[in-house]
């Protein structure tokens, strides 16, 4: 029998993985048939990502250098550096901007209580996190020796070394070109074990989704309905409407033709909730369905996979903007400024991991003089939350190389 091809296989995994997870939820946490089944998806969902976690880090180091390596030309370089930090800042400007207006005008966690959520802030500890000392801890950050970056899976530290070293290369010429042909040769090595880590997605994506849907907290989800609508609605519009527009506009491509080259980088980042577990995968999908160039590829999705987040960038702005109402502050013109300038940099500067926008989202409360404390009332619908935005980040990332590659090499 012929098996259908693994996107399907991927998307029956996920239709499977919520319908089990709502009959798990529906038997309640007691039932000894929901017992096993969650942690039977609980070993599978971990496996998956750990697998995924594996290949992270050499395929990051790898693709970044040999794409800046192989983006030979200084010119060519530098225009590919300029479109893909204009794109990024661009995108999550507008998605900050969809995330506040809507959040100014539909106005959620005005009718709510703060003294319903009393109990849940005072037993949540936030970690103070201002801008400045939040700026020099990114900054620290970025250099690491790279072994230890690299043993301890320090992403945003081998990015930046594998950008130093892409440029050595290049600069180096026929110098270097033993390890530059090494590193090209590494890489495809690495994307064959990711090609056999694929055949496990659907499997990995079902048991990730049926212990997200079977642990969920419902009564939480419909005291803040309106804010997670308000959430929901605008990530959908940037990710239906706003993104495949930009797509269309610069390169002429259909939202037909990009979800059916990237579905399942974008079923698997709404699993698995981790930009970076899913860059495998991304990588994968541009360059083999979408046709993205393996050196613009390379370069453009690792980096947006650090640093690209337009999904976490709308869902910090929109927030804050919750808190602020529920907690009964209207916030001036000038201070809607510093929400819209501090979830951008809290975007960039969140992990592409499960719940990363929560940490830096205590910089933007703070910024405003919000109490961080209120992170507590979102918690418990986190990770559902999570899924979408996800989702959205990593497609940002995608339509990102599609449009840096129309605009830097197709001139
Ligand atoms: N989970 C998100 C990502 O990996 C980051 C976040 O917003 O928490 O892209």
């Amino acid at each position: 029998m012929k098996l259908p091809s693994l996107n399907i296989q991927i998307l029956l995994g996920a239709i499977f993985g919520v319908a089990i997870g709502l009959y798990f939820h529906q038997l309640g946490a007691e039932h000894r048939v929901a017992q096993g089944g969650l942690y039977a998806s609980g070993l599978v969902g971990t496996l998956f990502i750990d697998l995924l976690k594996m290949v992270l880090i050499p395929l990051v180091f790898c693709s970044i250098s040999v794409g800046i390596a192989n983006l030979s030309q200084h010119q060519q370089m530098h225009r590919v550096w300029v479109t893909t930090l204009i794109f990024f800042v661009s995108s999550m400007a507008i998605a900050i901007v969809l995330g506040m207006t809507a959040s100014l005008y539909f106005k959620p966690g005005s009718g709510l209580q703060i003294a319903m959520f009393e109990h849940a802030m005072q037993n949540f500890e936030a970690k103070q996190l201002p801008l400045s000392e939040f700026f020099a801890q990114f900054l620290h950050g970025l250099f690491v020796n790279p072994f230890t970056a690299l043993s301890q899976g320090n992403v945003l530290a081998v990015v930046m070394f594998a950008l130093i070293l892409g440029i050595t290369l290049v600069m180096g010429g026929e110098r270097f070109h033993h390890i530059r042909a090494l590193l090209q040769e590494a890489l495809e090595v690495i994307m064959q074990i990711v090609g056999w880590v694929m055949r496990l997605a659907p499997f990995g994506i079902m048991a990730l989704l049926i212990k997200l849907v079977a642990v969920q907290d419902i009564a939480m989800l419909s005291t803040l309905a309106k804010f997670v609508a308000v959430v929901v609605g605008t990530t959908l519009l940037h990710g239906i409407v706003v993104l495949p527009l930009i797509l269309y506009l610069f390169t002429g491509k259909s939202p037909l033709w990009f979800w059916r080259g990237a579905r399942e980088a974008l079923v698997t980042a709404f699993a698995t909730s981790s930009s970076a577990a899913t860059l495998p995968i991304t990588l994968r999908c541009a360059i083999q369905h979408l046709h993205v160039k393996p050196e613009i590829a390379g370069f453009v999705l690792p980096l947006g996979a650090t640093i690209n987040m337009d999904g976490t960038a709308l869902y910090e702005a929109a927030a804050a903007l919750f808190i602020a109402n529920l907690i009964g502050v209207d916030l001036s013109l000038a201070q809607q400024l510093i929400v819209f300038l501090t979830a951008m940099i809290a975007a960039m500067g969140a992990p592409g991991i499960p719940s990363a926008g929560m940490v830096t989202m205590v910089m933007v409360l703070q910024s405003v003089g919000l109490p961080a404390e209120a992170i507590a009332i979102l918690l418990p619908i986190d990770r559902l939350l999570d899924t979408l935005r996800t989702t959205v980040n990593v497609q940002g990332d995608m339509v990102g190389s599609l449009v840096v590659q129309k605009l830097t090499l197709q001139r």
